[in-house]
C-alpha cells in the first residue's frame, strides 16, 4: 500500500505510528523501515516491492522522508526503526553521508541498519566509512530489483532483531544486577520474597499473578506462600498445600521435586531457586507462553543469582542473629536491647521504664554448684521473666546474670519483676530459691542514647545490690554524680597504681600488759604527685567494686610479706604481720593460693601472716568462706574479725567461723571515756574471753584508753598512743629505738 507522500498528510501518518515509540528497541510489533528519497518514485516503488511483507512474524512497514531535513526530524522522534534506506545523493554530494552520521551519533540509533543507494556507480564511499558508520550495504538503485531489494531488507530486519536481542539481554542483565542490592537489603523472608515478585515482573513485563513459596522443614510438602500478587494474593502466608489443584501448583510441584526452572506447555512459568546452606524457594509467574522476554538462559542467570543472593542474605542473617542473640537463654542480646532502647527514645517514648534485674548471689552459686547448674538457673529466671511480661515487652539478657526490661510503665512494674521469683525454681528437679535484685530508670523526655540510659539503671542496680537486695530502686540524678566520681576517682587510682604512688604503712600492735611488739598492721597509701594523700577508706571501696583490689591485694600481700621478710632477715621482726584483706578478695577462687605463693615466695610460715577481715564475710556463702578459711588455718594463717561491732547485727557468725581474734573497731576506743562506749568495749572482751578469742583494741589515743582497756582484759591494742603507722623506713628506725618490745618474740 502506498503511504501518500503528501506533507501534511505524511505527518499524520508518522506521529501514528511514533505512538508505539515507547517500545524498546525490537519489540514493536512491526519491523519499520525508514525511506530517505527526494525522488517520489523511489519510495512509491519501494513500498510497492515490499509493503505489507512478513518477515519474522511481523509486517514491514515504510516511513517516508523527502529530505534530509525531514529525516532528521523523524529520526529524532523515532526509535524502533529497523532499517533506513539512504539515497546518497539527494541534495548535496555528501547529504547522504551527514544522514548517516546524524542516525548514528545526533539520534544514538545504534543498532539500525543502513543501506545506500545512489542512481550513480563510483560514488561509493570508501572502506574506513563503511566500517565507521556500521553501513550494511550500498547498492546502486539499478541493482536493486525486487527480490534483491527483498534479500537485502530481510538481511538487514534479522540483524537489527540479533543487535535488539543482545541489547535486550544486556539491559536485563543490568537490570537483575542492580536489582540484587536492593534484595540484598530486604529486611526479612517475605519482603524479600515480595521483592523476588516485582523483579522478576518487571524482568518478564508481566503484570500477571504470581507467588513465591519458600521451604520451611525437611519435607517437599513444607513449602509456605511468602508473597503472593493478583488471584494469589489471598495465599500469602499460608501453606502451599492449600493452593487449589491447577497449573500453578503443577509447575510449583514439578519445580520442586526436579529442583529445577519448568515452562508451562499452556504458559506459566515455575523457577527453582536454591543453595545447598538454604531451604529452596519456588516461584510462579503467570505468563504467556509467546512471552518474548522468555529467554531460558537469562532466566538461569536470573536464578543462579537470585542463590546467591538467598544464600548471602543467609548468611548476614546469621550473622545478625549471632551478634543480636544470646543462645544459652534465647533472648535478645545487649547489642539488640541497645538499638531497641535507641529507637524507643527516637520515637519520643516518655512513658517508658528501663530495668534491669540481677539474680542475687549469682556468681557464688555459680561457683559452688558448677557452671552447668548456673546455666540452668539462667534459663529458668528467663522463662520465669518472660511469662510474666507481655509479649511486646522487650526482655533480653545483658551480661552474665543481668536481664533487662523495656516496656511502657503500665506494662512493667519492677515490683512484678521481682515476683517471679518467690517460688522456688526447679533445677533438674531440685527446688532452688533465688532473689533478683532490681535498678530501674523511666526514659527521659528528652532522648538519652540507649547505652547512657542502660548506666544510669545500672547505677540503680549496683546501689540496690548494695542496700537493698532483693528490692527495686529507682535512678536518681545524684546517684549518677556520685557514679560519675568513683569513676574519675578509679581512673585515677589505675594511673596512681602505674606510677607507683601507692605503698605501705606499718602500724605496731602490743600486748597492752608485757608492751611486747606481737605484730604490724600493714595498710595502704596512696600519696598524689601533688603531695596529697588520699584515704584508703575513700579508694578501697572504688577498688573494691571495680575488682581492681584483686590485683591490688596481691600487691598489697606481697609487699607486706617482703617486708616481712626483710625484718626477720634484720633480727628486727614481731611475730606476725597483719594484712586487711577485702570479701571481695575472699570471693575469688584463688585466693588461697594466692596467700600461699606469696608466703613461698618470702620463705614465710603461716603463722606469719595475719588477715583482717571484716564482719561482712558472715553474709558471705557459707561454704565458699568455711573452706577458704579453714585451709588458710590449717596452713598456720590466723584470721582477726576487723572492726568489730560496727557491721554485721548477728554475732552466729563468731562461733561458726574459724577465727584466732577480734579487734575492737577504733570507734569504740574512742568513746571509752562515757559509759555506752566503755559498755560495748567490755561486752567484746567478755565475747572474746567466752569464745576463746584474743581481743585487740584498735584507736589507743592515750594512755587513759590504754588503762582502761587492759581493766577490762583486752589484751592487745594500736593506736597513735602507742605509734603511728609508719612507712619500711620509719619503722625499721622505730623498732631500732625500741629494742625491748622485741625481747620476747
Ligand atoms: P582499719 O583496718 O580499721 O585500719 C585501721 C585504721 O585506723 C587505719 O586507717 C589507721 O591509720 C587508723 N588508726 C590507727 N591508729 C589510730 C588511732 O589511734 N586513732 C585513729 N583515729 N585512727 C587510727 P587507714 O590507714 O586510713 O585505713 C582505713 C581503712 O582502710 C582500714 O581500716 C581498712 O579497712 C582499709 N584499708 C587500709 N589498707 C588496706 C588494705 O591494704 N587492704 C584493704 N582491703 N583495706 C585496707
Ligand atoms: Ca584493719
Ligand atoms: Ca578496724
Amino acid at each position: 500500500m502506498w503511504c501518500n507522500p503528501a506533507p501534511g498528510a505524511r505527518d499524520t501518518g508518522l506521529s501514528t505510528l511514533h505512538g508505539a515509540q515507547a517500545v524498546e528497541q525490537g519489540t514493536g510489533l512491526q519491523w519499520r523501515v525508514l525511506v530517505v528519497d527526494n525522488d517520489p518514485d523511489v519510495h512509491a516503488a519501494t513500498c510497492a516491492a515490499l509493503e505489507g511483507q512478513l518477515l519474522f512474524e511481523r509486517p514491514l512497514v515504510f516511513m517516508h522522508a523527502f529530505s534530509g531535513d525531514e529525516a532528521r526530524a523523524l529520526l529524532l522522534r523515532e526509535h524502533d526503526l529497523a532499517m533506513v534506506l539512504i539515497d546518497v545523493v539527494s541534495e548535496r554530494a555528501c547529504s547522504g553521508l551527514d544522514l548517516v552520521d546524524f542516525i548514528r551519533h545526533t539520534a544514538g540509533l545504534r543498532n539500525t541498519r543502513i543501506v545506500l543507494r545512489t542512481g550513480l556507480p563510483g560514488q561509493v564511499p570508501d572502506l574506513e566509512t563503511l566500517l565507521r558508520y556500521d553501513i550494511n550495504d550500498y547498492r546502486t538503485k539499478a541493482e536493486l530489483t525486487r527480490d534483491r531489494l527483498l534479500a537485502m531488507v530481510v538481511t538487514a530486519v534479522r540483524s537489527y532483531k540479533q543487535l535488539c536481542a543482545v541489547d535486550a539481554s544486556r539491559v536485563n542483565l543490568e537490570l537483575i544486577l542492580r536489582s540484587s542490592a536492593s534484595l540484598l537489603e530486604t529486611k526479612d523472608a517475605c519482603e524479600f520474597a515480595s521483592a523476588v515478585l516485582i523483579q522478576l515482573s518487571a524482568l518478564l513485563k508481566v503484570e500477571g499473578d504470581g507467588l513465591v513459596c519458600a521451604q520451611r522443614g525437611e519435607r517437599v510438602g513444607d513449602y509456605c506462600v511468602q508473597a503472593a500478587t493478583g488471584r494469589f494474593g489471598e495465599f500469602t502466608g499460608l501453606p502451599l498445600a492449600l493452593l487449589p489443584p491447577g497449573p500453578a501448583l503443577n509447575l510449583l510441584e514439578a519445580a520442586m521435586n526436579g529442583r529445577c526452572n519448568v515452562y508451562g506447555e499452556h504458559g506459566g512459568l515455575a523457577l527453582h531457586i536454591g543453595h545447598k546452606d538454604e531451604k529452596d524457594i519456588v516461584v510462579f509467574v503467570d505468563v504467556p507462553t509467546t512471552h518474548s522476554a522468555l529467554d531460558p538462559q537469562l532466566l538461569d542467570v536470573l536464578c543462579a543469582n537470585l542463590s546467591t543472593l538467598l544464600h548471602n542474605r543467609g548468611l548476614l542473617g546469621r550473622l545478625h542473629d549471632s551478634a543480636y542473640h544470646d543462645p544459652l537463654v534465647n533472648l535478645p542480646n545487649r547489642s539488640h536491647f541497645i538499638e531497641k532502647v535507641n529507637e524507643c527514645e527516637r520515637q519520643g517514648m516518655d512513658d517508658y521504664i528501663l530495668a534491669l534485674i540481677d539474680i542475687d548471689d549469682f556468681s557464688a552459686t555459680n561457683d559452688m554448684m558448677g557452671h552447668h547448674f548456673g546455666d540452668r538457673l539462667l534459663e529458668k529466671v528467663a522463662r520465669r521473666l518472660q511469662d510474666s511480661l507481655p509479649s511486646d515487652v522487650l526482655l533480653a539478657r545483658l551480661g552474665a546474670d543481668t536481664f533487662a526490661v523495656l516496656g511502657s510503665v503500665q506494662q512493667v512494674q519492677p515490683r512484678r519483676l521481682l515476683e517471679c521469683a518467690l517460688q522456688p525454681l526447679h533445677i533438674d528437679g531440685v527446688p532452688h530459691k533465688v532473689s533478683l535484685t532490681c535498678g530501674y530508670v523511666l526514659l527521659p523526655k528528652a532522648p538519652q542514647p540507649g547505652a547512657d540510659l542502660i548506666k544510669d539503671a545500672t547505677i540503680a542496680l549496683k546501689r540496690a545490690k548494695r542496700d537493698h537486695r532483693g528490692q527495686h530502686l529507682r535512678y536518681a540524678d545524684q546517684m549518677g554524680t556520685e557514679a560519675r566520681a568513683r569513676a574519675v576517682l578509679l581512673s585515677k587510682l589505675r594511673e596512681a597504681i602505674e606510677k607507683q604512688q601507692l605503698f605501705l604503712v606499718y602500724q605496731p600492735q602490743l600486748n597492752l600488759d608485757t608492751q611486747q611488739l606481737i605484730g604490724l598492721e600493714a595498710l595502704l597509701r596512696w600519696r598524689t604527685e601533688d603531695n596529697r594523700f588520699i584515704p584508703p577508706d575513700q579508694f578501697i571501696p572504688v577498688a573494691e567494686h571495680s575488682g581492681l583490689i584483686l590485683a591490688l591485694g596481691q600487691w598489697v600481700l606481697s609487699t607486706a610479706c617482703a617486708t616481712m621478710r626483710e625484718l626477720l632477715d634484720t633480727g628486727l621482726a614481731p611475730r606476725r604481720m597483719a594484712v586487711n584483706v577485702s570479701t571481695v578478695q575472699l570471693q575469688d577462687a584463688g585466693f588461697f593460693d594466692l596467700v600461699r605463693a606469696a608466703l613461698a615466695a618470702n620463705g614465710l610460715q603461716g603463722r606469719h601472716l595475719e588477715l583482717e577481715i571484716t564482719e561482712s564475710v558472715a553474709a558471705l556463702p557459707t561454704k565458699l568462706l568455711d573452706s577458704t578459711l579453714c585451709a588458710l588455718r590449717a596452713e598456720g594463717v590466723s584470721i582477726a574479725i576487723d572492726d568489730f561491732g560496727t557491721g554485721y547485727s548477728s554475732l552466729s557468725y563468731l562461733e561458726r567461723l574459724p577465727l584466732d581474734r577480734i579487734k575492737i573497731d577504733r570507734s569504740f576506743t574512742r568513746q571509752l571515756g562515757d559509759p555506752h562506749g566503755a559498755r560495748i568495749a567490755e561486752m567484746v572482751a567478755e565475747l572474746g574471753r567466752k569464745l576463746g578469742l584474743t581481743v585487740l583494741a584498735e584507736g589507743i589515743e592515750d594512755a587513759g584508753a590504754w588503762q582502761a582497756l587492759l581493766a577490762m582484759g583486752c589484751q592487745e591494742g594500736q593506736g597513735y598512743h602507742i605509734a603511728m603507722p609508719m612507712d619500711k623506713a620509719e619503722l625499721i628506725h622505730w623498732l631500732g629505738r625500741h629494742p625491748e618490745r622485741l625481747r620476747a618474740t
